[in-house]
């Protein structure tokens, strides 16, 4: 491929204004940016698909490498694509990278009026009220996941499609499913795997045998068409996505989107190169595709317009759709520059909307390192958060070493990470300084989790390096995890199902052995609703575990002691004690609540025997055993804690 100057593009032809369709009534305005196109049209269609081409319009060029066309007549629900000509010969067609509506499968855009869109009672749909990103609990759902299987009780023909959200009063027996099951739980925002238009589930055949996770993106401003009961017709998938947004803010959750500007799934063949091949990837001096994200590119967010892309993007799913925040995958793919720019943009929107993101990448960049948003380079970005990998596998053991055990399995060579994990991964007089146990510049940059949609669950995860304990104490050194995530500072992240022992089982492969790695999926992307559905009935068989996990919400809730944002708040308030073992980790939170002192003493008890914990001075009471319950005794002195527990306890004299 020849190698563009992309800096001399920048400087020469950078241009602030809107990009995409504007409707008015009667006339349309399409504007698309190719400083070195010698041409483009615009192709409009009956529909999104098939032989039915109405005209083809050349556009004509304006400033900055704009083109620009206006049509004179009603196109509302038509159809678009553009044609660019490079060195006077007519390229292949492709969808408007703008595109923020579009048919079937994503092959062409659509012309819309947004208002058209909108459900009854949009106008006063609100964001939830996050005063600070220490007040989310959050939740990965992935949209067929939640629904698609029977038991979730939802209707047939909404199984795994956005309209799922909308049903209420949906039970198992007696156990609640659905939107009255996060209702139920607590959680204060739902993250959405990937909703945004992607490539690999064919959106014409509506059936259960396609599954993707969805990172590989294909229409960034456009809806994945296959959550819809209608793919071909563009209204249908944007009311009903809305629908769900306005049914979980009536119900005090937010949305968050996840993001993937990290690569597309077409390289070559993408709607980029087409537009304008060389300048929104980023290549290596001998003219091939970088690849950071480990699936065949890397998305060259430092060129000026393709940070004004993913800043358009961001705030048009922000302002259209009312989203409460936005996960960036593998977001150190993307250089700090943008992701500070998109910050203060949402910002601008509402400083309520969270913005947090992965600090890796899946390969080697082709821009320098202290450009990029590395977890390592997070005080360069304070106000963005990022995954807490240490901390997580601290907690659990390694993610990629199935045996390893963590602080819950006994392994004690982390305390030290446990300790700076729970006072939320940032400095502490109390504690040695370390940058990647105290990467957090304040601890509402650390999203904290033991388990994500990647890798195995907690429970498979146990079910392997665990596999010689019984599932009591499985079920033990899981709640501790949960507990650890839930009450550390921080923001707490739990994926869908951790809170019922979620499992991803799956048939082993022919020739395989049959054995606790086998059995368990621990890369499920592409795999069937029978590894990926939400299996409802666990909940009723581990209700004891759900109950313990509500716990923890509500009692994160109840105690702003739970929740700093800065760093100094946690210095002044979290003091570690001296419980009479190095290994059982200690500490009080003293802040006033209703205007009266309390103070909380906290002990984490990793053995696999009870162990006595001494107290600091004065009397406590049980404010959260093991079971989640209280227990008013007062206790002085100290007390047995059970074992692979977390105890809260409360001062009362
Ligand atoms: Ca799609």
């Amino acid at each position: 491929m020849r190698l563009l100057n992309c800096n001399d593009i920048d400087n020469q032809y950078e241009y602030d204004g809107h990009l995409g369709v504007v409707h008015y009534e009667g006339h349309t305005h399409f504007r698309t940016w190719a400083p070195l196109a010698t041409g483009v049209y615009l192709n409009l269609y009956l529909d999104g698909e098939g032989n039915n081409k109405i005209e083809t319009v050349p556009l004509e060029r304006r400033e900055n490498g704009v083109w620009f066309v206006e049509i004179m007549r009603e196109i509302d629900g038509d159809f678009y694509t553009y044609t660019y000509e490079y060195d006077n010969c007519r390229k292949t067609e492709t969808i408007d990278i703008y595109a923020n509506a579009c048919g079937v499968n994503g092959k062409r855009g659509a012309v819309l009026k947004f208002e058209r869109t909108n459900p009854e009672g949009w106008e006063t749909s609100e964001r939830v009220n996050c005063r600070k990103p220490t007040d989310a609990v959050i939740y990965e759902l992935h949209v067929k996941d939640f629904s698609v299987n029977p038991n979730s009780r939802i209707p047939k023909y909404e199984r795994g499609k956005f309209s799922a959200f909308s049903v209420d009063g949906t039970y198992f027996d007696d156990i609640s499913t659905c939107l009255e099951h996060l209702k139920e739980l607590g959680v204060t925002h739902v993250q959405l795997l990937p909703i945004y238009d992607y490539c690999t589930v064919d959106e014409s055949k509506n059936d259960d045998s396609q599954y993707n996770w969805g990172y590989d993106p294909a229409n960034y401003f456009c809806l994945e068409g296959s959550y819809s009961s209608n793919p071909y017709n563009p209204y249908v998938r944007i009311r009903e996505f809305k629908e769900l947004v306005m049914t979980l803010h009536n119900n005090g959750i937010g949305v968050i989107m996840d993001v993937v500007f990290n690569h597309t799934k077409e390289t070559e063949q993408s709607a980029f190169e087409k537009t304008f091949s060389g300048y929104y990837y980023r290549l290596n001096p001998d003219g091939n595709f970088s690849n950071a994200s480990g699936c065949g590119n890397e998305i060259a967010s430092e060129h000026k317009m393709v940070r004004k892309y993913i800043c358009d993007c961001v705030k048009f799913w922000a302002t259209e759709y009312k989203l409460d925040g936005f996960r960036f995958d593998l977001m150190a793919v993307l250089d700090i520059e943008t992701l500070k720019l998109i910050r203060s943009e949402l910002d601008k929107i509402d400083p309520r909307i969270l913005m947090y993101g992965e600090g890796w990448t899946g390969g080697m960049p082709a821009l320098s390192g202290e450009r990029l948003g590395f977890k390592h380079n997070s005080y360069n970005f304070p106000e963005i958060g990022l995954f807490n990998d240490t901390f997580r596998d601290s907690i659990k053991g390694g993610t990629f070493d199935s045996y390893s055990r963590g602080f819950i399995g006994q392994n004690f060579h982390v305390v030290n990470y446990i300790n700076r994990g729970m006072a939320g991964s940032c400095e502490h007089t109390q504690l040695p300084n370390n940058k990647d146990g105290c990467f957090a510049f304040n601890p509402s940059q650390t999203i904290n989790y033991c388990e994500a949609h990647d890798n195995h669950t907690l429970w498979d995860k146990l079910s392997i390096c665990a596999k010689n304990e019984t599932e009591e104490e499985r079920i033990a050194m899981d709640k501790m995890a949960g507990a650890m995530v839930i009450l550390a500072q921080g923001v707490p992240f739990i994926h869908a199902g951790q809170d019922f022992l979620r499992s991803k089982p799956r048939v082993p492969k022919e020739g395989e052995p049959v054995n606790e790695l086998t059995t368990v999926d621990e890369n499920s992307y592409n795999a069937p609703v029978s590894t990926n559905g939400i299996d409802w009935s666990r909940k009723e068989k581990y209700i004891d575990v759900f109950n313990y996990y509500k716990a923890l919400i509500a009692l994160r809730k109840r105690y702003p002691h739970f929740r700093y944002a800065m760093r100094d708040e946690v210095e002044r308030h979290v003091r570690f004690t001296n419980g009479g073992d190095n290994n059982i980790v200690c500490y009080t939170i003293t802040d006033t609540l209703d205007e009266q002192e309390i103070s909380l003493f906290v002990a984490l008890n990793p053995y696999k025997e009870e162990k006595y914990v001494r107290f600091p001075e004065g009397g406590y009471v049980t404010e959260l055993d093991e079971n989640g319950q209280e227990n008013p005794s007062v206790l002085y002195g100290g007390t047995n804690t059970p074992p692979v527990s977390v105890i809260v306890y409360r001062r009362v004299n």
